[in-house]
C-alpha cells in the first residue's frame, strides 16, 4: 500500500531553504534518526523533464518505537519543476511517499566519538540525529560525544543556524565547527573539514565514526582526506546528496 502524507506547514528556514511538514494520513511512518525517503508529487503545477519525485532525508527525529504521525523534510529551492510545485501546492495536499532508506546511522558502540561532515543540505539527516539525541539529554549532555563540521556558503543561506548555537552553548559533549566560504565577514572557518583540520580538532580522529552527508564533489573530498588519515571505512558512513 502507498503511503500517502498530507502537507500541513511550509516556511522558508533560511534564505531559499524551504522547509515543509507532514502528517500521515492512514499509517504512522518506521524510521531510524539520519534515513531518507522518496517524496512523489501527484499534483504538478509545473512541468520539465526531471519528474515528479525527489529524495529527502528527514530532519525530525522519530518518537516512540521509531514510529510517528509527523515528520519534516528541509530543501533547497530551485527553478525545477518540482521545486516550484512544491513551493505553490496548498496545506492539506497529499502526497506519496516511498520506502524510508538510508544507512547514515548511529553506530552501536555508545562509546564511540560522533564526527558530523555536513555540506549545505546536508546538515537534514544529521539535523534527525542531533535533535534525536537532544530529546535524550541529560545533566546537558547527550548519550554520544558529537563534534559537527559545517560547511555553507554564508550564514543567511544556513538553516538551523540558532538551534545548532544553541546545542553548542548548552551541551557539553557537542562541538560545533561552521565554515562559510563565501562570507567575506566571517572569522571562522572557510573550508570544508579537510585533513587538517580533522586531525587538529578531533584527538582521537582514528577511532572516532565519521557520518558525512552532502554534494557528491564534497562527500568525495572527505572520503579522500579519511584515506589520508588512515581512518577506516568501518568508521564511516557517506551519504551523497546526488542531484546537487
Ligand atoms: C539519499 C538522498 C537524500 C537527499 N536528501 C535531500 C534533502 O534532505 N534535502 C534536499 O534538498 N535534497 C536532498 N536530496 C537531493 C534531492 O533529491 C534533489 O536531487 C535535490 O534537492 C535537487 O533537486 P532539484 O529539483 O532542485 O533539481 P533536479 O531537477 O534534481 O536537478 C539537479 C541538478 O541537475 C541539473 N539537472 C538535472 N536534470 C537536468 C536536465 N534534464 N536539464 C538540465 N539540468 C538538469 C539541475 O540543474 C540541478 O542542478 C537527497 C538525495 C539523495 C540521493
Amino acid at each position: 500500500m502507498t503511503m500517502k502524507a498530507k502537507i500541513d506547514n511550509k516556511k522558508e528556514i533560511a534564505k531559499d531553504v524551504l522547509q515543509v511538514d507532514f502528517t500521515l494520513l492512514k499509517q504512522p511512518l518506521s524510521f531510524l534518526p539520519g534515513q531518507y525517503l522518496s517524496i512523489t508529487l501527484p499534483e504538478m503545477y509545473y512541468t520539465d523533464d526531471r519528474g515528479n519525485i525527489r529524495y529527502f532525508s528527514i530532519c525530525t527525529p522519530p518518537e516512540l518505537n521509531n514510529e510517528t504521525w509527523q515528520f519534516s523534510i528541509a530543501t533547497r529551492l530551485s527553478s525545477s519543476a518540482y521545486k516550484r510545485s512544491l513551493l505553490r501546492l496548498l496545506f492539506g495536499r497529499e502526497v506519496e511517499l516511498g520506502i524510508v532508506s538510508g544507512e547514515l546511522l548511529l553506530p552501536n558502540n555508545l562509546t564511540q566519538e560522533i564526527v558530523m561532515i555536513a555540506g549545505g543540505m546536508g546538515i537534514t539527516p544529521l539535523m534527525g540525529i542531533m535533535r534525536w539525541l537532544q530529546a535524550q539529554a541529560k545533566d546537558r549532555r547527550w548519550p554520544r560525544t558529537v563534534t559537527l563540521f559545517y560547511v555553507n556558503r554564508n550564514e543567511e543561506a544556513t538553516p538551523w543556524l540558532p538551534e545548532l548555537r544553541d546545542y553548542d552553548r548548552k551541551i557539553k559533549n557537542f562541538h560545533l565547527h561552521l565554515a562559510m566560504t563565501e562570507q567575506a565577514d566571517w572569522q571562522g572557518l572557510d573550508r570544508l573539514a579537510d585533513h587538517e583540520i580533522i586531525r587538529k580538532q578531533i584527538s582521537d580522529y582514528k577511532n572516532a565514526y565519521y557520518l558525512v552527508a552532502g554534494p557528491t564533489g564534497m562527500v568525495m573530498k572527505v572520503a579522500n582526506n579519511f584515506d589520508r588519515l588512515g581512518i577506516r571505512p568501518e568508521n564511516y558512513k557517506l551519504e551523497e546528496f546526488v542531484g546537487y
